[in-house]
This record gives structure tokens, sequence and C-alpha cells, in this order.
């Protein structure tokens, strides 16, 4: 399995931006990525890097803390615009803005950035859009990183940034864990039901304050479930990530179904996605 994880150097709900938060979470993240040596990849968005217009040498130590522990770097969009919802034209010159910094630092360890990860996995609603964007991101040496575990930690790590105390965060670390392996289970079945065995997979979660706390459990469980932890570069040399996708949909779905829906699967096949706990979602709303 490959682990990736999405909008660096980080994103919370309460006190997003702050210089102190991204600290806590990237510090946070990287020990525990480290003490689990995991290959990992951190897709960045450089917009994030900037305070009063000018880039800010303090986040962009951030991301120097995930180059020097080894971790490689992808881009995420400059500003993680929403494919469906921009013009191509922008949505290709934010891509090309996306990687300045993330370029100067993987050079010193002679690297560059080498997958880019689409913004809300939204990849087009047109296959000539979807031409035209895989043509930039080949030009400039990218592919592009797919994900097959779906998963939705951005809500639950919501529902623990706004969550009233303790007690509630611990409660959401348990329930979290849970869901966590319930959905990897899940796109297990699934990659079985279309390619008769289970394909290397590919983990999206983020860069947020759950993780930071609890990746370690998520970590602990994989292994458990038999997950050894692979560089993307080795998941997608398996000819599985060669299938043909010609997805065009509104969602930023898994490209398990992506490939499925190509094959022509249709209904049934989708069925059975673990849900949410209601309390979850209701905490994940709720502005304190
Ligand atoms: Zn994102």
């Amino acid at each position: 399995m490959v682990i990736t994880f999405d909008d660096l150097p980080a994103v919370a709900q309460v006190n997003d931006g702050v210089l102190a938060t991204h600290e806590r979470i990237t510090t946070r993240l990287i020990a525990t990525i480290t003490e689990n040596r995991i290959p990992v990849i951190g897709f960045v968005n450089e917009a994030k890097l900037v305070t009063d217009g000018a880039p800010d040498p303090q986040r962009i130590a951030f991301l120097r803390q995930w180059t020097d522990a080894g971790l490689e770097l992808g881009n995420h969009g400059y500003a993680h615009l929403d494919m469906h919802t921009t013009s191509l034209d922008a949505y290709l010159a934010d891509i090309t803005r996306g990687d300045s910094v993330t370029r100067a630092l993987t050079r010193d360890s002679g690297q560059r950035p080498r997958y880019f990860r689409h913004p809300f996995l939204h990849t087009g609603r047109s296959l000539d859009d979807r031409r035209r964007v895989e043509a930039l991101l080949t030009e400039r040496g990218y592919r592009v990183a797919p994900v097959t575990i779906d998963d939705q930690d951005w809500l639950f790590a919501a529902a623990y940034d706004y969550a009233p105390d303790s007690a509630t965060r611990v409660r959401l670390a348990d329930e979290y864990v849970r869901y966590m392996e319930a959905i990897t289970a899940y796109y297990e079945q699934q990659s079985t039901a279309l390619f008769g065995r289970e394909i290397p997979q590919v983990l999206l979660v983020h860069a947020n304050n759950l993780n930071a706390d609890h990746f370690g459990r998520v970590a602990e469980m994989l292994r458990r479930r038999g997950y050894r932890f692979v560089p993307m570069a080795q998941a997608l040399d398996d000819p599985v990530y060669a299938s043909a996708d010609t997805f065009t949909g509104a969602g930023g779905i898994s490209w398990i179904h992506r490939w499925a829906i190509t094959q022509g699967e249709r209904g049934d096949f989708f069925a059975g996605e673990p849900p949410i706990a209601p309390w979850v979602m209701t905490l994940s709303r709720q502005q304190p």
C-alpha cells in the first residue's frame, strides 16, 4: 500500500493557516511517519506558503521537514482549484504555478516532483479536458497520482477539530480507526470483485490534527491486515494501473470505481461502502 498525505503543509478547521497549527501538525505527522518507516508522498498547495503576498520562510521550513525526513513531495495545485468549476486555462496555469518551491527544495537532494494529485480528485468532465491536463503533466515530468482507497478522513478531522473535550476526541479517534479499517476492507473487496485479486492500494489521507495525533494507529491496523508500505513508483508498476479509464463523472471517486465504470459495471457493484456514524457527521458540521 502507498500512503499519501494531501493539502500540505497542513489543513485544519480551527486556526487554519496559523503558523503554530501547521508546525504542530507537521512535526507530529513526520514523527509518526518516520517511526513507522512509511515512504509517504505529501501533496503540496504552495498558496499556503505565502504570508501577506510573499513566500514565508517559516512556512517553507515546514516543507523542508518533509524532505529532510527523506519523504517525497508532489504537486496538488497551487491554490487547490476545482477542475470542474475552473476554466481549463486557469487550472493549467495553477498546475504550472504549483511547484516552484517544491522543485527548489527537492533539487537539493537531486530529485524533482513526480506526481500530481487533482484537488477533490476532480479529473475533468470531458476526455478532451482530461487529455489537455495530462499533456501538460507529461510535459512537466508528472504522472497522475491515483487513489484507490477513497476515504473521508477530512470529515472525521473536522469533527476532531470541533470536538468540545478530550473525551470526545478519544471517542472520535476510536471511531476513525474503525472506519478506516471498514473502508480498507471495502476496497479490498472491490479490488477482488473487479480484478480477481487484491491490487497494491493507494490510500489518501490529509495533513490534519487527527492524523497528526492518531495516524500511527491507522498504520498499525493496516500492518495487522498484512500490508507493507511501498513507494508510489513500486505500486504503479502493477499492470492494473494501466487499466483503461474513460471516467468523466462529477465525483472524485476511487480509481477502482473509475476502472469499473469504464468496464461497464453499474449499480450493485458499488454497494456496501461503509457509512460514517451520524454523530460524527453532526459534529463535523459544528462550528464551535
Ligand atoms: Zn486536497
